[in-house]
């Protein structure tokens, strides 16, 4: 029989846990901030749990590395490596494998414990949390203590939630991530939309004037397309554009950005770049288009497609974000009047 000290003891402290898995509960729900939530749920976990440190790693099957997104009680030299391979053998990697929660009450009884770091850290007991959504590991919350320690099962249960928490807000965050990405990119094409052009067109001359570097925009649209489509078929015209995408997404640095702007028409923003570098750029696009859309699509045409493409640079050829993208506009017109298939821009000024 219990003293009834001892449950009002026991029913208070599990009141504390409740109100502050209650607390994270709000947490979750009102930040998209993966990492603050993170930390959150990790604070709440190593209140629960009375543990001095911890730490959340979330886990990326494509690479197998694990990167740290948050962390509480631990040195800078033992934080101060973000992301790192899962090693073979090691205790994370046994943690991954089993998904299951993993207590280790001394580290010293446990010689799969051997992470050089962790042992100079001085960690003697821990527990490992894993955040598993749908059967797939998306991280791990640790909890660590500098001596060995028991921890009392209710507490573990309470931990659990925890976890849960945890692994709801990666799946939020991702979600949010994809949408945020749908709501930029075109379906087809995976290129950013017309919505983005201009919001991301606004930002790099806001950049280019304040820095007073040049910005070039090469603009281009696929030649007698509704042709392509009235004899190939809709589909075949689709693979096209996937196809010319990817030729502009090769044809440009890692800096400069491409754009869907229409039906056929493609846009892209040269920062820091002036006509000369455009001009090459832009004829790149347009010999491989002609030359890599005949030999892709020749398992059912006997032609590729070409595109009339213009050219134009801040300042040289217009002086404000309006300005420049209607004098492109004109010169990929001018372009296609001209005979198609050929790159346009401004002569010299006084030329
Ligand atoms: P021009 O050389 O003057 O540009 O002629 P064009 O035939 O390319 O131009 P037009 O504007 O007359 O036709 C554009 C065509 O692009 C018509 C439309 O069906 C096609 N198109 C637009 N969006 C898509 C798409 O998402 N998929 C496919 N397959 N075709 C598209
Ligand atoms: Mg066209
Ligand atoms: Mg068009």
């Amino acid at each position: 029989m219990h003293q009834p000290q001892e449950c009002l003891q026991k029913l208070q402290d599990e009141l504390r846990g409740l109100k502050e898995v209650l607390s994270v509960a709000q947490v979750v729900v009102s930040s998209l901030d993966l990492d603050e939530v993170l930390q959150n749920i990790l604070c709440s976990a190593m209140g629960v749990m009375d543990m001095a440190a911890g730490s959340v790693g979330l886990y990326d099957e494509t690479t197998g590395c694990l990167t740290l997104h948050a962390h509480a009680g631990l040195s800078e030299k033992f934080v101060s490596k973000k992301t790192w391979r899962v090693k073979k053998g090691g205790l994370t990697h046994r943690i991954l494998e089993e998904g299951q929660l993993f207590i280790v009450e001394d580290t010293l009884d446990a010689p799969f414990f051997n992470n050089p770091l962790a042992v100079e850290e001085g960690i003697r007991s821990l527990i490992a949390v894993p955040l598993k959504m749908q059967e797939k590991m998306v991280g791990i919350l640790y909890l660590d203590d500098f001596s060995p320690r028991q921890f009392p099962l209710d507490r573990l249960n309470m931990l659990s939630i925890l976890g849960s928490f945890a692994t709801m807000s990666v799946d939020n965050a991702c979600l949010h991530e994809r949408t945020q990405e749908m709501a930029c990119t075109d379906g087809l094409t995976g290129l950013y939309n017309h919505r983005q052009f201009k919001q991301m067109f606004k930002e790099e001359m806001a950049r280019t004037v304040r820095y007073q570097k040049p910005l070039s925009l090469i603009m281009f649209d696929i030649d007698n397309f509704k042709k392509f489509n009235d004899t190939y078929g809709h589909p075949k015209g689709d693979r096209v554009l996937q196809m010319v995408s990817q030729i502009l997404r090769d044809s440009l640095r890692q800096c400069d950005l491409a754009f869907r702007y229409g039906g056929e028409e493609f846009i892209a923003i040269l920062p820091e770049t002036g006509i000369e570098e455009a001009l090459i750029a832009a004829e790149r696009t347009r010999s491989s288009i002609a030359e890599e859309t005949e030999a892709g699509l020749s398992d059912f045409a006997d032609h590729g497609v070409t595109a009339s493409v213009g050219v134009a640079s801040f300042p040289r050829d217009g002086n404000s974000a309006d300005r420049l993208l209607q004098v492109v506009d004109d010169l990929l017109y001018k372009a296609k009047r001209e005979g198609k298939n050929k790159v346009h821009h401004l002569p010299e000024k006084g030329a």
